[in-house]
């Protein structure tokens, strides 16, 4: 039997899952097992100030509550030389630069993003001054430890796509992103340094064959981007379905500070999977 649908579900065990995860991955789960497809469980533990062994433990544990079932795991932290070989690849054909701006050069000098900067996700990058841009269009470069690494976007180009449940979407290059971070240099103990989140999903999405992601709204300005880098890759680029957020009552998007409403606060406080997903 030939699988038509792969999907995964892709946390970062940087806290707990609370109610937002939760819609998220059991849509995935159900979108994934009334196509007869399979699902991988991707540990997206590349964040090495955050990411903790004990969050990846409680989030399996969490998801295996909620019935949701994975076919294959995959964790990032021990597929490093697979990003990196993504990253050789961008810098051969010129579409990766060193950045050598400093965190306080970078603040002092992006852009503000252009839309609402309150109603921005969080984790949005601002759009950045093409301070270490080189000038000429490709030149080819090798990879050298030490330094930031963006991905070089074309100037001024729409990336149009339809999500399956967001419908239309389009952003413009320039003007909704810049160049993007594809690695950060190494902090101590990763001698290379480390893929950023946009890489690292598109090379795994790539590899492991994915058909449908999945995934929080807050990402959608991120599938502009990765389907930039999926073309500059030679990758085929997977349908999307972007979930509505989760808010609190005041309407602020769940964050994994939200620790009320946490899978397991809400699962010691007797409320049983069946009523979490009888809210969505
Ligand atoms: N690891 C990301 C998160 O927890 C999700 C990334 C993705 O689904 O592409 O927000």
């Amino acid at each position: 039997m030939t699988i038509s649908y792969i999907g995964r579900l892709a946390p970062s065990p940087t806290g707990l899952l609370h109610l937002g995860h939760a819609r998220t991955f059991f849509l995935a789960h159900q979108r994934a097992r009334s196509a007869h497809g399979i699902l991988y469980l991707r540990d997206e533990d590349l964040d090495r100030q955050r990411a903790r062994p004990e969050f990846s433990a409680a989030m399996r544990e969490d998801l295996l509550w909620l019935g949701i079932r994975w076919d294959a795991e995959l964790r990032q932290s021990e597929r490093l030389p697979i990003y990196r070989a993504a990253l050789d690849r961008l810098l051969a054909a010129g579409l990766a630069y060193p950045c050598m701006c400093s965190r306080r050069d970078l603040a002092a000098a992006t852009q503000a993003p252009h839309e609402d900067a309150a109603a921005a996700p969080e984790d949005d990058e601002p759009i950045y001054n093409n301070r270490c841009r080189p000038s000429t269009a490709s030149p080819a470069n090798t990879f050298v430890s030490g330094c930031n690494y963006r991905f070089r976007t074309p100037d001024h180009v729409k990336v149009a796509f339809t999500d399956l449940h967001a419908r239309p979407q389009s952003f413009t290059t320039s003007a909704d992103f810049g160049d993007f971070l594809i690695w950060r240099k190494a902090l101590d103990g990763d001698a290379d340094g480390l893929p950023s989140y946009q890489l690292a999903c598109v090379v795994d999405d790539a590899l492991t064959g994915i058909t449908e992601v999945v995934r929080g709204g807050d990402l959608l300005k991120s599938t502009a981007r990765q389907i930039l880098l999926q073309r500059a890759l030679g990758y085929p680029t997977p349908a999307y379905f972007h979930c509505d957020l989760v808010r609190d009552n005041a309407g602020v998007r769940l964050a994994k500070r939200h620790d009320a409403l946490a899978l397991r606060t809400l699962r010691t406080k007797g409320v049983t999977p069946a009523e979490i997903l009888a809210m969505f």
